[in-house]
């Protein structure tokens, strides 16, 4: 074991002792409480071992959280934008000093390598700085011009707000979604997934301390089937914004018909990366290899299939076969690791499952399909793993498996690239490839995507849209698209006094 190692280990079961001493409760109401449901384990993925209590919020629970929310969304929708500016960039200086903290209780609840996650408070500060620094003009509207009458719109804060989030990057996507929210003048009710809670609780204590008045942003622990459902089905809530899996979604919709409520939803993906002959063949190959085997390709933009031009095809392959060798699997506190163990033993089954699978289908593995647990004791560690061969009929072409695992597929021509690209009920994103500027101005339009990058792994902007179509989600987020979900737009129409107001019964 290196030094480093051994450091990072020691300054991690400090950040995660308080977890195992306290049951880990809810924020409500700007207090921290152990609600009146049962409790859970939280164990790590590096090798199962415990890393505290939870306890799983009941529907009462749910329902004190959002009440609290309720009581303050208008105190904080009156509170002048510049001082929310305030006091989310002060949140921002909050997240920036507990970075190291974040980073590994993250890597060790959710087993993503450090590398990645040493980015995730830095990110997640830089979420509320960017949508703070917009709260001032947020209610800002339109002046639309008629003849004899003038119309002009206002926006505002539509009231308390859901916020689910999913295990994978935990921490950076609830900053997507509770910075535009508390931006707006919601208040908010956050449920962390139950896999990987840690890191939402020093959230809420980093927003406690930049002064949030009590009840604006609550946090509830808990499973989806219970903390969840209550919250979708709470009548103060009014927009839920969900990320998660595809089957999540469609049953939030249900729920949430009752009350006839908001959604935004950011779901699953099977996003292709296709690469033409004429593509740049190194940044193609850097690319194809990151965006699948980083964060342990439990992403939802993970470029999940590779569809290759048949001209480049087997020296390609060649070259990525001999990097996903080349991965380094390993401690998620090592810095030299590169992929960590998969999120929970629940999630490793799935993932271990496509290895038979993909042979059933009769693909051919050309590197790993295998788990390393014999190698590398409990954890959830498998190796990164490559099938070639492959139809994109093939479950292992059309289930998103979300582990690091990549499907390449042979294509001949531009018109089959795009066929491939949308036979699939998925549509988050596509990454393309070439050197042909009028072949990558048709694949954009062509290809079936929320978003496309042309020569590039996956880039965020904040102000650009980021969502999918078909089964991948409905809305976007980034920019004034959040603001646009988070508030109400209300048109106010104002005559010159010069029409003709039309007369009856006189
Ligand atoms: P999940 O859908 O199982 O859980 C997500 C959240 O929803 C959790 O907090 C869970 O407790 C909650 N939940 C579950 N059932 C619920 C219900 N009936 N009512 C209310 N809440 C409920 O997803 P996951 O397994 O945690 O995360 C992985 C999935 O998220 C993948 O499919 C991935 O593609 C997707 N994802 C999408 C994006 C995107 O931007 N499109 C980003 C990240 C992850």
């Amino acid at each position: 074991m290196s030094a480093q190692l051994q450091e990072n280990i020691s300054k991690a079961e400090s950040y995660l002792a308080r977890f195992k001493e306290n049951t880990l409760g809810h924020y409500i109401n700007g207090e921290w409480t152990l609600g009146s449901g049962e409790t859970f384990d939280n164990t790590t993925p590096f090798d199962q071992s415990y890393l505290g209590k939870v306890a799983a919020a009941s529907e009462e629970d749910v329902n004190a959280a959002c009440e609290a929310a309720a009581a303050a969304a208008a105190g904080w929708a009156a509170t002048p934008g510049a001082e929310r500016r305030k006091i989310l960039h002060r949140l921002g200086d909050e997240l920036e000093k507990r970075a190291e903290e974040i980073a590994m209780v993250e890597s060790m609840d959710c087993g993503q390598a450090l590398r990645f996650m040493r980015q995730a408070a830095v990110r997640g500060a830089a979420n509320f700085r960017f949508f703070a620094d917009q709260a001032p003009e947020a209610r800002n509207g339109l002046s639309l011009h008629q003849a004899e009458h003038t119309n002009f719109t206002v926006r505002s804060p539509i009231g308390p707000v859901a916020v689910i989030t999913p295990w994978n990057t935990p921490f950076m996507l609830s900053t997507w979604k509770i910075a535009p929210a508390l931006a707006s003048g919601c208040t908010v009710v956050h449920k962390p997934a139950e896999l990987s809670p840690l890191t939402a609780s020093i959230l809420a204590e980093c927003a406690e301390a930049a002064g949030l008045p009590k009840g604006v942003w609550n946090m509830v622990n808990g499973f989806g089937t219970v903390a969840g459902k209550a919250l979708t089905q709470h009548p103060a809530i009014k927009a839920v914004a969900l990320v998660g899996d595809s089957a999540t979604g469609k049953l939030i919709q249900a729920q949430t018909a009752q009350t006839l409520k908001r959604l935004h939803l950011e779901l699953g993906g099977k996003n292709p990366v296709i690469v033409f002959d004429d593509a740049d063949f190194d940044r193609a190959l850097d690319a194809v290899v990151f965006m699948i085997y980083s964060l342990n390709g439990q992403r939802c933009t993970s470029s999940s299939r590779l569809l290759i031009q048949s001209g480049i095809k087997d020296k390609f392959l060649a070259a990525l076969k001999a990097r996903v060798e080349n991965i380094k699997v390993g401690h998620p506190l090592d810095p030299e690791t590169e992929v960590g163990p998969l999120v929970h033993t629940g999630h490793y089954d799935k993932v271990t499952s496509y290895f038979e699978i993909a042979k059933q289908d009769g693909a051919t593995i050309a590197v790993g399909g295998k788990s390393l647990r014999d190698e590398m004791g409990p954890g959830n560690f498998v190796t990164p793993t490559l099938f070639v061969d492959a139809k994109n009929t093939m479950r292992i072409a059309q289930e998103e498996i979300f582990g690091p695992v990549l499907t390449a597929i042979e294509f001949e021509t531009e018109e089959e690239a795009v066929q491939l690209a949308n036979e699939t009920v998925y549509g988050l994103a596509g990454y393309i490839w070439t050197s042909n500027t009028g072949r990558a101005m048709r694949m954009a339009h062509a290809v079936e995507a929320g978003m496309l990058w042309v020569n590039s792994e996956n880039n965020r902007n904040l102000p650009s849209p980021f969502g999918g179509v078909k089964m991948s989600g409905i809305g976007r987020d980034g920019g004034d698209w959040s603001f646009d979900f988070y508030m109400e737009t209300k048109n106010v129409c104002i005559a010159h006094d010069t029409h003709k107001v039309p007369v009856l019964g006189r």
